[in-house]
């Protein structure tokens, strides 16, 4: 399977999506630039979040670039 990711725009290849960790980033780094962009934009971060705690994160709570603009 083939796609791109959406922070750089680079693109993926990969067998499934549980075997790219990534998904639907290309790697770790956009991975975490793109949750740190909404993190800044739609939550009040009052301490760093650590990349253990990024990881945590479901893919159900990522950003989807719809819902609410203020
Ligand atoms: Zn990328």
């Amino acid at each position: 399977m083939k796609g791109s990711c959406p922070n750089c725009k680079g693109v993926i290849e990969f067998q499934s999506t549980s075997d790219f960790p990534y998904f639907p980033f290309c790697c770790e780094r956009c991975r975490l630039l793109d949750l740190g962009k909404w993190m800044d934009g739609s939550y009040k971060v009052t301490r760093g979040l650590s990349e253990e705690e990024l990881m945590d994160l479901p893919p159900e709570d990522w950003p989807t670039g719809e819902g609410e603009e203020t």
